[in-house]
């Protein structure tokens, strides 16, 4: 991005650029400079996008006795007579004035403020902000309200305040940076759209959102920028999009009965719905795009190898991916048990093979000898060749973030696609992220299950914990212990490596302890899961690579360290690792942090199990680009717009991108060049 740099822009009575550095303008200097930068503030332009978090109404000043019980509110009042100082016995001082509002009378107080004596003894009539109270002398009183002149009327900006920029520092900053600008701030969409939807003007939405005059103000440069805003991040998706073809698929016959009876178990009804879904899809001729989303042990499975020997039956090939290559693995294992007493073909190709049976495999898979592959990323290279690929199963999509998404599709002619999500993406965002996909979700759970009883608890009860842990290991259980980071390097974080093997010396001596983390070998986590899997260790200590997939029904316990340190979704799916089989489950959060959002979080752990809940709060408290874990999502963090309030301007805008992509997939017209400035600022910490 351009940036000036060096010489103060409006020396030589040049206006300032949205690219100035903000440190020119007025009120900021470097060291202010400084502050904005640790909040990502680096351009004016990145100033007038930091968005107040709520705003003072000041816009209807009230007298003292209209003043509500316990909100703050808005006085106009005249002070009268001089301040009075004292000092306290802590050594502080405190300062009170008193204020008249024509009808009554309100002590104001304030507490070390060597300042505000001074103002106070200007007099004059001011806006008064804060809690009104029932005073001791006079008949009312307000602790430390903030003091705006009356001609500020209006709705007044608060923006997340640090101690080295507080809220008002902010807003004069925002302030001069608009009086700068002047009339110069380019628009964000093209005139066109302003037109069409009666939308503001790009700088007058900037000036309404930082100083609306009143909630009609607000709501209507609020409505432009989320619409901007929104529009921006669909046209960015589109763009990552491979184009979705209309026509010319393989018609694949609905086998899926044949499949269905050789089961071990019946199908939920969920499930039978899923897949009648996506076999009247496969068997339209057009290609099927379907989001299939099911929570942990919903039963996903099943639902795809249903859909793989449907097409397989009709001739075709089908892809499944996962994300790892412990899950693949799984994957495969459970397809060869599935598709046991069929004839049908199935091979599994990682990464971690040797290039002798890499080699093999892609040889079998091109003369059409293989009917299901099973792999991770590993697919997706440009030397796999199917003979006949029709159906792309993909699992836990999410992962693999938007910009791999369509290269394996590119490789059939045009294949039927099934995404495969256990964090239930709530629909706002699943559309936003898929497009035009069409939705299944598996909304009931195989017989049997009993829920997983989750409780939070300090650091101060973990020797119980082990004891616990220790019960259900003699008793044929096995048992989680997750801890976020392997290595030690934050303070104070239980690292897995370390923590491990102190476990086997000491509290564990005697049982089978093993470790999992990311940065292993894929050859020697598979030994390690499969020792878990048969049982050869009792206790497995790892990172969150466990949260994807494995599957060990005998595993009853997870307790979770830092546990104030995940994402909710995160936990869910961690969680989701026990309370498979036909034993009772727990769930240990341990934690001692105390900040109220995180006692949130962990206590919607404990209070629900449903998958889809707890993605939307996870959502609410995180904000989309984190939703999946940072990076993973391909998301950008959006300024303003709210994914569940905006609903509807996600409708519209998703409509309005694609009419603008079907006529511009570039957007190089000039009239679009706004547009694609835009995606280019929202998305510039991406770079795949
Ligand atoms: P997920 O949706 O999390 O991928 P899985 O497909 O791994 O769930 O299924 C979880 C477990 O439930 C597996 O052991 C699977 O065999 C079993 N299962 C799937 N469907 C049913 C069903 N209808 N009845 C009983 N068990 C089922
Ligand atoms: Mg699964």
């Amino acid at each position: 991005m351009k940036r000036t740099v060096g010489r103060d822009p409006t020396e030589n009575g040049r206006l300032m650029e949205l690219s100035t550095d903000v440190k020119f303008v007025k009120s900021v200097g470097e060291k202010r400079a400084r502050a904005f930068a640790r909040l990502g503030v680096l351009t004016v332009g990145d100033l007038l996008r930091d968005f107040p978090r709520a705003y003072e109404d000041c816009s209807a000043p009230l007298t003292l006795a209209e003043a509500p019980a316990d909100a703050p509110c808005c006085i106009r009042a005249r002070i009268e007579g001089l301040s009075r100082t004292r000092n306290t016995f802590a050594g502080g001082i405190v300062t009170t004035a008193e204020i008249y509002d024509g009808l009554n009378r309100a002590e104001i107080v304030f507490f070390n403020n060597k300042y505000i004596g001074k103002i106070l003894d200007r007099g004059g009539e001011h806006l008064f902000y804060g809690k009104v109270e029932a005073g001791e002398y006079t008949g009312y009183k307000m602790t430390a309200p903030l003091m705006y002149s009356p001609d500020n009327a209006g709705l007044i900006p608060v923006y997340p305040a640090t101690s080295d920029l507080p809220s008002r520092a902010v807003s004069a900053a925002v302030k001069n940076a608009l009086d700068a600008m002047g009339g110069g701030i380019p628009d964000s969409l093209p005139s066109r759209l302003i037109e069409k939807y009666r939308l503001l003007r790009t700088g007058e939405a900037l000036k309404k959102i930082h100083f609306p005059k009143d909630a009609d103000e607000l709501a209507s440069a609020r409505r432009t920028l989320v619409f901007e805003e929104l529009l921006t991040l669909q046209l960015g998706l589109y763009g990552m999009k491979s184009s979705r073809s209309s026509g010319g698929a393989p018609v694949i016959e609905d086998r899926s009965g044949e499949f269905t009876s050789s089961l071990p178990f019946r199908l939920t009804g969920a499930q039978a719905r899923a897949i009648a879904d996506c076999c009247a899809d496969m068997r339209s001729g057009a290609p099927m795009n379907r989001l299939l989303q099911g929570d942990v042990g919903s039963g996903k499975t099943a639902v795809a190898a249903a859909l793989c020997y449907s097409a397989a039956k009709s001739g075709f090939q089908c892809a499944v991916m996962a994300p790892t290559e412990v899950l693949a693995k799984q994957h495969y294992d459970t397809f060869l048990s599935f598709f046991g007493g069929t004839d049908l073909r199935v091979a599994l190709l990682t990464g971690s093979m040797t290039a002798k049976g890499k080699r093999e495999t892609k040889a079998l898979l091109e003369s059409g000898e293989i009917d299901v592959l099973i792999g991770t990323h590993a697919l997706i290279t440009p030397d796999v060749a199917f003979r006949s690929l029709a159906l792309v199963v993909t699992d836990e999509q999410h992962r693999f973030g938007v910009r791999q998404r369509g290269a394996l599709v590119s490789k059939g002619v045009t294949p039927h696609t099934l995404v495969m999500s256990a964090t239930p993406i709530p629909r706002t965002l699943a559309l936003m992220i898929y497009g035009d996909l069409d939705i299944t979700v598996l909304d009931e759970m195989p017989p049997g299950r009993t829920p997983v009883k989750t409780y939070s608890v300090g650091t101060d009860m973990r020797g119980r914990i082990y004891a616990f842990l220790k019960k259900q290991i003699d008793s044929g259980r096995q048992c989680f212990i997750v801890c976020p980071a392997v290595e030690e390097s934050d303070a104070g974080l239980a690292a897995a490596r370390e923590y491990a093997e102190k476990l086997s010396r000491e509290e564990f001596a005697g049982y089978g302890v093993g470790l999992l983390y990311g940065s292993m070998k894929p050859k020697d986590k598979n030994r390690v899961m499969e020792d878990f899997a048969s049982g050869k260790l009792s206790l497995l200590v790892s990172t969150t690579v466990i949260e994807v997939g494995v599957d060990v029904p005998n595993a009853t316990v997870m307790a979770v360290e830092n546990a104030e340190r995940f994402g909710l979704s995160q936990l869910h799916q961690l969680r989701g690792r026990i309370g498979r089989g036909k034993h009772e489950s727990f769930c240990i959060l341990i934690s001692d942090a105390q900040n109220p959002d995180a006692l949130d979080r962990l206590g919607i752990m404990c209070r629900t199990s449903d998958g889809f809940k707890i993605a939307e709060e996870d959502l609410r408290l995180r904000g989309p680009g984190d939703f999946f874990g940072q990076r993973q999502s391909g998301l950008p963090d959006l300024h303003i717009a709210d994914l569940q309030a905006d609903g509807r301007i996600i409708a519209a805008s998703q409509k309005i991108a694609r009419e603008i992509i079907t006529e511009d997939p570039t957007l190089s017209k000039p009239e679009n060049a706004c547009l694609r400035k835009g995606v280019s600022r929202l998305f510039r910490d991406y770079s795949a």
